[in-house]
């Protein structure tokens, strides 16, 4: 049982994690405030990662010299991906911008520090979940990946979920969710729910990269999340 003082410093945590995310009017949002209460022990057992730590690492040697499509060409570096190789939950980009281009690894700058805050918010950090994208070379300009680009990459982003195994997959921005559900469907009639991968249950939400520029979907965004951790800690008391 929670007590008195705790739920108040959990209250003061949610207004606190709205103000820093900016996301303008601060509530105190029930999945929120159940986000940040102390954890059950979960009944789940932990899952061995050894094998998909080889697979991956076998499957990135394999693939980091891809020439499947012309992104090959102005690549700096590989974005394989990185997380945890047996995450339970897997989160979905799009392509490398310069800042994952020049460092090799996805989401590492303004969108990525947004990502990481996001994360923070429903308990998350980047060692316990994994994060790739659609296309592992950055487009030139930070266009869209074109849909020859993406029908070449996609395979690699299965086979990365197939060894993960991940039960939750969250995909960030319109065009990753398209890509990876093989859809053409708005992003606002598919975020705010879940979606059935191929078994895994698969939620939708905005690109950090696009919070950046239109903060009025951060409150959306937030929303999105907190139901995303309440299923994953149902489905972890299962
Ligand atoms: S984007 Fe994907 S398919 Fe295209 S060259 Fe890079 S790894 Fe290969």
């Amino acid at each position: 049982m929670t007590s008195r003082k705790p739920m108040v410093d959990i209250f003061s945590q949610v207004i606190e994690q709205q103000r820093e995310l900016g996301l303008g009017e601060l509530r105190l949002d029930r999945n929120a405030v159940t986000t940040l209460l102390p954890a059950e022990p979960s009944r789940k057992p932990s899952r061995d990662s050894l094998a998909p730590t080889k697979a991956l690492t076998d499957f990135c040697e394999q693939i980091n010299n891809c020439t499947k499509c012309r992104l090959h060409e102005g690549r700096n570096k590989f974005v394989f991906g990185v997380g945890y190789p047996a995450a339970d939950v897997m989160f979905v980009g799009e392509g490398p911008g310069h800042d994952e281009d020049m460092k090799g690894e996805p989401f590492v700058g303004r969108a990525g520090q947004l990502l990481d805050k996001i994360l923070a918010a429903i308990k998350f950090d980047r060692k316990q979940i994994y994060i790739a994208n659609i296309v592992k070379c950055r487009p030139p300009n930070n266009r869209d990946p074109q849909p020859d680009e993406m029908s070449e990459c996609l395979p690699y982003l299965k086979k990365q979920i197939e060894i993960i195994n991940p039960r939750f997959i969250c995909c960030l921005g319109r065009v990753a969710a398209q890509a990876l559900l093989g859809v053409t469907t708005p992003l606002g009639k598919m975020r705010g729910r879940f979606m059935d991968f191929e078994g895994r249950k698969l939620m939708v939400t905005y690109h950090p990269a696009a919070l950046l520029r239109f903060p009025q979907y951060k409150r959306d965004t937030w929303e999105d999340v907190q139901m995303l951790r309440k299923e994953y800690d149902e489905w972890l008391a299962l």
